[in-house]
């Protein structure tokens, strides 16, 4: 059974929660690189790719699909979200064709209906009205981003006025500055800097979470020399997920006759991973949703990256067009084994449902939570969503 907004599909209040018990157990990951070699034709003149590793979904991209794809799985539709999900076309699709609403104004989602907010964080003054929609609200912000909104305020409290280093309309950037709308100043450059007024009282400095080293340096750098008295954090707001592909990128990219990095042009972390192979020296670089975009003259040493929201299937798939003769090297250059658990209360939604889905079967109640959230990779949850479009069986795959 699944829940609705304020009534669910029979149209009674407040029915019991409960879902199949059909909890998965098992660590769920796509297929191996290795499986992926010589598929195809396409570009015969690619002789090598060398995939960087980490790449693509990170610890909070993982936590807000798996998040959004539990609430598919626990209400009716629709299931609104705030804003995209992740800045990927593909994986907002996916969720569309399962009744997934996106809505950039809270004012869209009607009375009652669950919400979503997005893994960017939002603005306190959205947090609230979703809250007055009176449906269940999810707050998937990435635990890293919640941190810059707390340094925000508690800077802003005590009198500071903040020299934030951000994208002018990325969501994230506008959310952060909604926390202390009177105290902070968005800026991109060091130009952007000296054109700032006299700042009075103390002055901070934070950022984007998904900057660039590159682009935060340099501002800071023009920050500290007009404001040298100013405060910084402990440790930069740079997420390591971006630090770590920005990495693994260094590491092949001076290697590669060219370079083809996966995500969407609105995403901030995927354009820095092309502009900084492009700085590194890489002959080609081509940015690419998906691999019809690829070029057709490709040849020598490809290299391959994806940005923090482009799925794995994708990468496979270019992977295969690709089709290197000497096969892919992957190129490690640290693990990352981060996890972000889903937000509070969706944790709690869903032991519940699982605690009413034991008792309704006979099995064993004693509060636990039968989710194992932890060992289910999102893109397999993306692919089996695709594979429930295709069959329309919502609890296949343990979904
Ligand atoms: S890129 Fe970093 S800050 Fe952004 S969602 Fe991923 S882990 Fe969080």
């Amino acid at each position: 059974m699944l829940l609705g907004g304020s009534e669910n599909r029979s149209g009674r209040e407040g029915a019991t929660p409960t879902r199949n018990g059909n909890s998965p157990g098992a660590i769920l990951h796509p297929a191996p690189v290795a499986t992926l070699v010589g598929v195809n034709e396409t570009a015969p003149g690619v002789d090598k790719v060398l995939l960087a590793a980490p790449r693509g979904f990170c610890a909070g991209v993982e936590m807000a699909i798996k998040a959004l794809a539990w609430m598919v799985r626990a209400f009716e539709p629709p299931v609104y979200c705030y804003h995209e999900i992740v800045h990927n076309q593909i994986v907002v699709q996916r969720f569309e064709n399962l009744g997934v609403v996106f809505v950039d104004d809270i004012d869209e989602v009607p009375e009652g209906m669950p919400i979503m907010l997005s893994a960017h964080g939002s603005a306190p003054d959205v947090v609230a009205a979703a809250r007055r929609r009176g449906g269940y609200v999810v707050d998937a912000v990435c635990p890293l981003v919640t941190k810059v909104h707390h340094e925000v305020k508690t800077r802003a409290d005590k009198g500071y006025q903040i020299v934030y280093v951000g994208h002018e309309g990325h969501e994230e950037a506008v959310g952060t500055m909604a926390v202390a709308p009177g105290a902070i100043h968005r800026v991109e450059s060091p130009g952007e800097v000296e054109q700032l007024p006299d700042l009075d009282g103390p002055v901070a400095v934070l950022a984007q979470t998904t900057l660039s080293h590159r682009e935060w340096s340099g501002v800071l750098d023009a920050t500290r020399a007009r404001f040298p008295e100013i405060w910084e954090p402990g440790r930069s707001d740079l997420c390591f997920a971006t630090t770590n592909r920005q990495s693994a990128l260094m590491e092949i990219a001076p290697r590669c006759d060219a370079m083809v990095v996966i995500g969407s042009a609105n995403s901030s972390n995927t354009k820095a991973l092309a502009s900084l192979a492009d700085e590194a020296g890489c002959p080609r670089v081509f940015r690419v949703n998906s691999p019809d975009e690829l070029p057709d003259d490709l040849s020598g040493t490809v290299g391959v990256t994806a940005g923090a929201s482009a799925p794995e299937d994708l990468v496979h798939e270019v992977i295969r067009c690709l089709s290197p003769r000497n096969g892919v090297d992957e190129i490690h250059v640290t693990n990352e084994d981060e996890y972000f658990p889903p937000p509070r209360n969706l944790r709690e939604l869903l032991g519940a449902v699982d605690a009413a889905a034991s008792v309704a079967f006979g099995g064993p109640h004693d509060g636990r939570v039968a989710l194992d959230d932890r060992n289910i990779d999102a893109s397999y949850v993306l692919e089996s969503l695709a594979m429930t479009e295709a069959d329309d069986t919502p609890d296949r795959h343990g979904l």
